[in-house]
């Protein structure tokens, strides 16, 4: 029973005014510099500007660099700041202090953790991923084997296929199991838990990539016993636009692995200029050269926003905006040839809604001209982010009404929204 305003009167959680003025996190969406008359549904692309960052970065710059210059890496801890960052990523995705480093991109650290867990199972050959992965894991693993020059090989299985080849007669040549947790097209969403354990009775470890969960979705790393783990802090996190990637190694590994990239950052004393390289205790060997202090201060200050943020109220708020938007898109959009490419049930999927329309493109710059950003992947895919830090419940209803009225008055089918700009 629906009345013409899209409430029940009963049902709280469908009118919007409600939803948002009992929403937990409502108070955060202060806590970002966004343009006004916008709905920003392309935080997993890009997380939009906490206000507290343009104030240090400011001070970083002109403070700690321009004032203390070189001391700077002693008297304001720059050369600590890779393991400080990372042990506030750390808690975010259920790991220990001391176990996350943010450093590098997260292609570079893919290539990094492959190569380290190669190491740990050298009498293997596979590196099994799924096609559901995204394009630069894929390239950064067959680069690493390839420049191993072994006998190693990269095996690309479709995503619901992984588990039966973890199980099946060849399982004992598998080294690692190279997975991103959140599809970037469709937002399918693997099982950790189920997958880890499933690697690790074949004997092989496992890379996880969190671009698409850190931020988005409860992980806990710990629990699942993943071995090494990945992702990007410009999606979700809000670290602004290539902040340095972050890399887990479980603590039981710390110790051993044999990072292919040995440079002198990961050197056990970098001050004492050995001449032959010797890993640093722990997670500080996961790094390679010096690291970029202005855009880690940057991330800093955006993690800010996570001090007080509950991953159980994320998911909750995550989960109802995006089932305001996937059934709002049925009721107004339906007839429009939409195909749902997520997966219709919540718990199946991270914190993104897609469809597949075959003139997504235009669809998609056609919204944007009306002031909801999405974005869009190749052949057909229409992504649209939930950030619940920021997104209110009546931001979703601005994009459903944005949506039904790009389709319905076709206003996408112009020659100037069909030709691809360079980023899509
Ligand atoms: C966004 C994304 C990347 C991007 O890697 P960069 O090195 O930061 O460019 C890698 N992997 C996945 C799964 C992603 O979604």
């Amino acid at each position: 029973m629906t009345d013409p305003t899209g409430t029940t009167g009963t049902d709280v959680e469908a009118d919007p005014v409600a939803a948002d003025a009992g929403d937990p996190l409502a108070a955060l969406r202060d806590r970002f510099s966004l343009p006004p008359d916008l709905v920003y549904l392309d935080g997993n692309s890009l997380g939009p500007l906490p206000r507290g960052v343009a104030t240090r970065l400011s001070q970083v710059v002109t403070r700690e660099w321009g004032t203390s210059l070189i001391r700077g890496w002693n008297d304001h801890g720059w050369i600590d700041l890779p393991v400080r960052v990372g042990d506030r990523i750390a808690a975010l995705v259920g790991a220990a202090p001391g176990t996350v480093v943010a450093v590098d991109s997260t292609s570079v650290n893919v290539a990094k953790a492959v190569s380290a867990a190669l190491r740990l199972r050298p009498d293997r050959q596979v590196v099994l991923s799924d096609s559901g992965n995204f394009p630069t894991d894929l390239y950064m693993a067959q680069g690493v084997v390839n420049a191993l020059a072994g006998d190693a090989h990269l095996e690309v299985v479709a995503p619901d296929e992984v588990e039966g080849r973890l199980s099946g007669p060849d399982a004992s040549s598998i080294a690692l199991l190279l997975l991103t947790h959140v599809d970037y097209r469709t937002g399918r969403m693997h099982d950790m838990s189920a997958l880890t354990a499933a690697a690790h009775r074949a004997g092989a470890v496992t890379v996880w990539d969190l671009a698409h969960s850190a931020g988005a979705v409860p992980v806990d790393l710990e629990s699942c016993r993943a071995d090494f783990a990945v992702g990007c802090t410009y999606k979700y996190l809000n670290g602004g636009p290539g902040s340095p990637a972050f890399v887990y190694v479980a603590p039981r590994h710390a110790q051993v692995v044999d990072p292919l990239l040995s440079g002198w950052m990961g050197h056990h004393a970098p001050f004492a200029f050995e001449p032959a390289y010797r890993p640093a205790p722990g997670i500080r060997r996961m790094q390679v050269g010096t690291a970029p202090i202005l855009a880690l201060a940057a991330l800093d200050a955006a993690l800010d926003v996570w001090e007080a943020v509950d991953m159980a109220d994320v998911r909750a708020k995550s989960t109802a905006l995006a089932e305001r938007f996937v059934t709002g898109v049925e009721r107004r959009c339906g007839h429009h040839g939409l195909e749902l490419a997520s997966p219709r049930d919540p718990s199946q999927r991270g914190s993104q809604i897609s469809y597949r329309h075959p003139e997504g493109y235009a669809v998609i710059q056609a919204l944007i001209a009306e002031g909801v950003i999405g974005d869009f992947r190749e052949p057909d895919i229409m992504r649209f982010g939930f950030c619940p830090l920021y997104l209110r419940h009546h931001d979703v209803e601005t994009a459903v009404d944005a949506l039904a009225t790009v389709l319905d008055d076709r206003r996408w089918d112009t020659a100037d929204y069909k030709v691809r700009a360079a980023v899509t």
